[in-house]
Formats: C-alpha cells, sequence, structure tokens
C-alpha cells in the first residue's frame, strides 16, 4: 500500500475559540500549529484565512502572510481553500488562487451546509479551474456528493481539470451525505480513474472513517475544521488529532508519507 498522506485542516471557517479552545487563528499561531503537525506526520496544510477580530476572510494578504511563515519553518504542502463559507461572494473565493499556492480547493459542485448552500454553480466552479490552471495551482477536487464527482469528470473530459485528480471525498457534513462506509464506498465505485482519494469525515464519524480511508488504502484529512472534540465536552487540539491517525496508521502497518513523497503520490513537482 502506498504510504498515506496525511492534510491537516487546522482552523477553518466555523471553530471559535469559545467552542474550540485550541484553534490557531491569527497567521502566527496557523503557522506555529502546521509546523507542530508537520512534525508529527502530517504532509498538507489547507488553509483557511482569519481576519484580526478572528472572522473569516477571503483577503489574499492573509493567505500570503499565513504561507510565508509555514514556508519558513517546514516543506509542507500548502492548499488554500476556496470554499463557500465565510460569505464570501464568488469573485472573493478565487483571489487566493493569484498567490500561487502549490494546492487549492476546487468543490466540483453544490450542496448543503447546516444552515447555508455550500453554493458552486457550474460557471463559479470553471472559472476557479481555470485560474488554477492558468496559475499552476493543483486542485484538490472537494467532493460533498456524487453528482461533484461526475462534474469533476466532465471537466476533466473538456481538458478544464488535468488527470491525475486528488479527490477529497467530505462526509458527515449536516445537511449533506451521512459519515457511513456505505455512502464512502459508493462514491469510491464512481471515482475517475487512476486518481488519488482521501477522506474528510466531519464530526462524531471522523475517527471511523478516517480508520477505514488508511486501511482501504486512500488518505485522510484530519483538523479542527472537522472535529473540535473527542467526546462531548472534551476539546482536542490539531496536534493530538494529527497524532492519532498516525498512531492508527502504524497500528495498520501504513507509512506515513512526507511532504514530497506526497507530492510524488499526487503529481506535484518537488522543487520545494
Ligand atoms: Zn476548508
Amino acid at each position: 500500500m502506498e504510504k498515506l498522506i496525511i492534510t491537516v485542516a487546522p482552523t477553518g471557517n466555523v471553530p471559535t475559540i469559545d467552542k474550540a479552545p485550541h484553534v490557531p487563528l491569527s497567521p502566527a499561531e496557523i503557522a506555529e500549529d502546521i509546523f507542530l503537525c508537520w512534525q508529527a506526520g502530517a504532509a498538507i496544510a489547507h488553509i483557511h484565512a482569519r481576519d484580526e477580530d478572528g472572522k473569516p476572510t477571503a483577503d489574499p494578504e492573509v493567505f500570503s502572510e499565513v504561507a510565508k511563515r509555514v514556508k519558513e519553518k517546514c516543506d509542507i504542502i500548502i492548499q488554500f481553500s476556496t470554499g463557500a463559507r465565510a460569505g464570501k461572494n464568488a469573485a472573493e473565493r478565487g483571489v487566493c488562487i493569484d498567490k500561487k499556492p502549490e494546492m487549492a480547493s476546487l468543490t466540483t459542485g453544490s450542496s448543503n451546509f447546516a444552515d447555508s448552500v455550500n453554493y458552486n454553480p457550474p460557471e463559479l466552479i470553471k472559472e476557479l479551474a481555470l485560474r488554477m490552471k492558468k496559475q499552476g495551482v493543483k486542485p484538490e477536487i472537494e467532493v460533498f456528493d456524487l453528482s461533484a464527482l461526475e462534474y469533476a469528470k466532465d471537466l476533466t473530459g473538456k481538458g478544464i481539470l488535468e488527470t491525475p485528480l486528488h479527490i477529497n471525498l467530505v462526509l458527515g457534513v449536516p445537511g449533506s451525505l451521512a459519515g457511513t462506509p456505505r455512502n464512502l464506498f459508493f462514491l469510491l465505485e464512481n471515482l475517475p480513474d487512476a486518481s488519488t482519494w482521501s477522506v474528510t469525515s466531519i464530526g462524531r464519524t471522523h475517527a471511523q472513517l478516517s480508520a477505514l480511508a488508511i486501511v482501504l488504502g486512500g488518505h485522510v484529512r484530519t483538523g479542527l475544521e472537522d472535529v473540535i472534540e473527542l467526546e462531548k465536552g472534551q476539546p482536542i487540539s490539531n496536534l493530538q488529532l494529527v497524532s492519532r491517525l498516525v498512531n492508527i496508521a502504524m497500528a495498520y502497518g501504513r507509512e506515513i508519507a512526507t511532504p514530497n513523497e506526497a507530492r510524488k503520490l499526487i503529481g506535484l513537482s518537488c522543487n520545494i
């Protein structure tokens, strides 16, 4: 089995200090947390930016500041979010791509969050994908439903996306696909050929589906963006979450990929 790529998503748009006391919010805090997770085994950092009040922001300078600080500390793969949350309008979502991170997230279909729309109309998806292509940024395809997987295949056929695709299957989002093994297998049966894949399972099914992905040969994402406590009322840190997945992987004999090994696995150049 190939080595395991662990992505850490330390901040997200939703966690707040009162609900997740260990969540890093400032560029310095985010960079330090990513560094600790890199030491523990994370190969990719999925980054959201927050403003000085800790609120989500699309300001490319904040993204850039986080990336600069991370690069000073380690060689982890930097992935910016272009996701739909944070009240960002369509135009704002793509601005961080121009800062040329190695990767950026690209959701290839609409669905619902618990209390808002995961708004990804075809024109916006194409616009973001072409912007990534122009800037040499590899997309991570975020799939919340089967339709998003099918649309990614459609865009590949049109030459807007390039193979091999790296696909992140997101399960357990309230209002979207439940985090069940059956739903994971359903998505896996429909993966495009030669793609690499990871699982992000939100909330209470996080550990179970992450373990399943590790056993099946997929990759995993963890972090406070996805899960804020192990059990009710027990807040956790990003480092603890990454370490927990490393321990699960070790128990199943799966080695952990370094950032450069991850670059090779997903088709990024290794000139870092
Ligand atoms: Zn995200």
